[in-house]
């Protein structure tokens, strides 16, 4: 039973505090603190009223780091849950080091004033963090998170070795906007229209922003999608954790509406991320347009629909060539009815929940820097099952019919 310190209070959070509250045993106290207090206050009255749980919460500017060190030490948590933004991953990391309390993530470090987004910033700590005898789990959301662990289950139970990986991200729900996204606008659409990398024969190959796409249908009648390649920051860690891996690609499905209007959003500049004179202000023209879009924690009650995330892993066992599809179905309105939240916020925090449980519970305590493929996968799943995202597996022979 251990003490934690969640930062950070948009969709991802209400989720994960919901879900840590609802397991005492675990998690024994919990104290969230953000930018914006009342965001906080008002997740812990929904928290209070749904499972008579009290949270305290706080305020906090989590890029400052002798603020974060005041905090941590008076709250004095086992760990701190980042599920505030990218951007605050090192100054939460140095501030955890100062402390030496645990760190988990779900998103790799960007800086603000470039929209590139890689591990060798994070990765970096790996010697501090060990020296310390602390832990740092990064990426413990969907994707990465679930991703990564399904890749290593697929690996560790199905194949000798694993040679090709696609990871491919489904969202069938409609929030009825013409646009909108399903997590903080900046940093999706940052990852969006980010230059496309897919790992192939030893290097990663670059290619124009959504230039490839095709259909996939997914199991279990979610439907049929179009999805479009992309560069997605687990591939990173997973063709460096498994070395077989000859390609490795990560697909997300998007409708008409949203890819016609990031177009004229790009084609206008209201995506751009260097700031503009207006009426003697600097403006950011993407944090601008975050204000006007709905927040994803809003969209809920409107998302009706499912998702279909997953890994297809094609590899060879017993001198055989086989398929495998690891994934996830889950239905919109059931994340709204349990956790009032939709399924991209619900499925990031699930994942976000166990890690931090398998780290208070010791299966998965080892000090260092590591990503999720990296520690063993199976209590993980049967986490992700018993905690509202059931996990299925579909197994062929052969490397044909789950064509990607
Ligand atoms: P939101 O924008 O809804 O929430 C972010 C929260 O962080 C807000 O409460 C915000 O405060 C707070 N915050 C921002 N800057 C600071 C700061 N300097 N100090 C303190 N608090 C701050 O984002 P989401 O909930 O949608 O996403 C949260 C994280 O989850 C992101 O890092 C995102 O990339 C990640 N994510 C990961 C996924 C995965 O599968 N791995 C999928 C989806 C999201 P304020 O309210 O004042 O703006």
């Amino acid at each position: 039973m251990k003490k934690v310190l969640i930062i950070g209070a948009g969709g991802v959070s209400g989720v994960v505090v919901a879900k840590c509250a609802k397991l005492p045993n675990v998690f024994s106290e919990i104290v969230l603190a953000s930018r914006t207090e009342s965001k906080c206050i008002a997740i812990a009255e929904q928290v209070k009223q749904n499972y008579g749980v009290t949270i305290e919460t706080a305020q906090i500017d989590a890029d400052n780091v002798p603020e974060l060190v005041e905090l941590i030490n008076k709250v004095e948590p086992f760990m701190v849950i980042n599920v505030a933004l990218p951007y605050q991953d090192l100054t939460i990391m140095d501030a955890c080091l100062e402390t030496g309390v645990h760190y988990l993530d779900t998103a790799n470090y960007e800086p603000k004033d470039e929209a590139k987004f890689e591990y060798s910033w994070q990765w970096a700590y790996q010697d501090r963090f060990k020296d310390a005898g602390l832990m740092a789990l990064l990426g413990s959301g969907f994707d990465p998170g679930a991703t990564s662990v399904f890749t290593a289950y697929a690996a560790k139970h199905y194949f000798d070795e694993i040679h090709f990986l696609d990871i491919i991200d489904v969202n069938g729900g409609d929030h009825g906007y013409p646009f909108a996204t399903n997590f903080n606008p900046e940093i999706n659409i940052r990852e969006v229209t980010a230059e496309c990398k897919h790992w192939e024969d030893g290097k990663f190959i670059k290619t124009p922003a959504m230039s490839l796409s095709q259909s996939f249908t997914c199991p279990d009648n979610v439907g049929t999608y179009n999805i479009y390649r992309m560069y997605h920051e687990e591939l990173e860690s997973l063709t460096k954790n498994f070395p077989s891996l000859i390609k490795a690609q990560f697909w997300m499905s998007f409708g008409e509406s949203y890819l016609k209007h990031l177009e004229v959003l790009g084609n206008v500049g209201m995506i751009g991320i260097e700031p503009v004179e207006f009426n003697g202000q600097q403006i950011i023209p993407i944090q601008f347009l975050k204000k006007l879009l709905p927040d994803p924690s809003t969209l809920g009650p409107r998302t009706k629909g499912e998702i279909c995330i997953g890994c297809l892993v094609k590899g060879i066992k017993d001198g055989k060539k086989k398929s495998v599809f690891v994934y996830t179905v889950k239905d919109h309105q059931d994340c709204y009815k349990e956790v009032q939240s939709q399924a991209i916020s619900y499925s990031t925090g699930v994942p976000c929940m166990v890690g931090a449980k398998m780290m208070i519970e010791g299966h998965w305590m080892k000090p260092g820097v590591w990503n999720l493929e990296e520690l063993d996968p199976d209590l993980f799943i049967k986490d992700m099952d018993k905690y509202g995202m059931p996990v299925r597996v579909i197994e062929q022979d052969g490397w044909g019919d789950l064509e990607i």
